[in-house]
């Protein structure tokens, strides 16, 4: 076997002991003589693995009863439009902050529908390179939209800004898990799965119950959060190898990592590494202010586009794989999500030390 150091954007690496587990277990869940992906989402086998996931999600982000835990499909994207149809419904307008691309998708997919969406911010200007701050929120908007991590950029809110009343919506989906959060404000997370805690196809919701109420009846059945929160995800099959995943990577969380607090400094470790490093190269540029850079997707620049070509290709050869910026942007870009350790980002730095030396 040989695995690489994975630096992939997203689908992204998943601990190694999970993808073990899962293969151990494939052909035979827990004496049941099938696959978990065999098995009836019906059964106590599955209905146990949910509630797992749902547990662990709960332990892990210190929820309290106001919040419920919901799996759906469609991906983080299939959010963009359903937030603003489930909640504008009864009027009101929304506020959103423009950090790059997802944002812009987010706040397309709202106005497309004809909802009263406000820019509150945006980093335009300098091509998304920071998170705007000091923001004023329209204390009477229904919901202020946010992408605590911007994938493609390389920024990260370091804090999340104070909304007061007005509840947060906040894309997560490159950042979950990989830090507390201060659940103050937030009225709704959600997150694709397949940057930090398990395969595509399934989308962590946690939302806050009293949004439900702002669901209105005559929506498509499958578009409604409440249906799926009636039902504990389960009105109709949901994406079971995905939740089996998610289950596994937050008991490696726990139990292994021991929680998000030691996930956060971990992730801080590599971080600091990585851009220390980069700083004082005088050779690899951080494309994002510091203050707004991402610990999740560190993007930067070499001094000329055929050094990143060259660059790329290197580093896969020496099995430092996913270094290619988003093709939308350019550069280069090394996603060091939960699952991507110490060791991963020690070697990357050594590779970058001798690439530069050579060049
Ligand atoms: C990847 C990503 C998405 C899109 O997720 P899909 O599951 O492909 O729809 C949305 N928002 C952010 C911040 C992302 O990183």
């Amino acid at each position: 076997m040989n695995r690489i150091h994975n630096f992939n954007a997203g689908p992204a690496a998943l601990p190694l002991p999970v993808l073990e587990e899962i293969r151990d277990s494939f052909l035979d869940f827990k004496g049941s003589g099938m696959s978990i992906t065999e098995i009836s989402h019906r059964s106590k086998g599955f209905e146990d693995v949910l509630n797992d996931a749902v547990a662990r999600t709960r332990r892990l982000l210190k929820l309290n009863d106001q919040y419920q835990v919901l799996f759906l499909q469609g991906g983080a994207s299939l959010q963009f439009c359903m937030v603003p149809l489930n909640f504008l419904a009864q009027g009101g307008s929304a506020d959103y902050v423009n950090t790059g691309a997802w944002a812009g998708k987010a706040i397309k997919e709202a106005q497309i529908q004809n909802k009263p969406v406000k820019v509150a911010a945006s980093s335009e200007d300098r091509n998304f390179c920071y998170i705007p701050r000091n923001i004023a929120f329209n204390k009477d908007a229904v919901y202020v939209h946010l992408t605590s991590n911007n994938t493609i950029k390389g920024t990260q809110w370091a804090s999340l800004p104070d909304t007061g009343k007005v509840p947060m919506v906040i894309d997560m989906s490159s950042d979950i898990m990989s830090r507390p959060v201060d659940m103050a404000h937030i009225g709704m997370i959600y997150a694709g799965a397949q940057k930090n805690i398990g395969p595509a196809g399934t989308c962590l919701v946690i939302i806050r119950k009293d949004l439900l109420d702002l669901c209105p009846d005559h929506l498509p059945t499958m578009l409604n959060y409440r249906t799926f929160a009636e039902k504990n995800s389960m009105y109709n099959t949901p994406p079971c190898f995905g939740i089996y995943t998610i289950s596994l990577v937050l008991k490696w969380l726990e139990e292994t990592i021991g929680g998000l607090e030691k996930m956060d400094a971990l992730n801080q470790a590599k971080a600091d590494l990585l851009y220390t490093f980069m700083d004082a190269s005088g050779f690899y540029k951080a494309t994002a202010d510091q203050g707004s850079r991402s610990l999740m997707n560190v993007t930067f620049r070499l001094p000329s586009e055929d050094l990143e070509k060259a660059f790329i290709a290197k580093a896969a050869e020496n099995h430092l794989g996913g270094l290619k910026g988003h093709r939308s942007v350019g550069g280069c870009r090394a996603s060091i999500y939960n699952a991507t350790g110490l060791d991963a980002v020690r070697d990357l730095v050594s590779f970058m030390k001798v690439f530069q030396s050579r060049s």
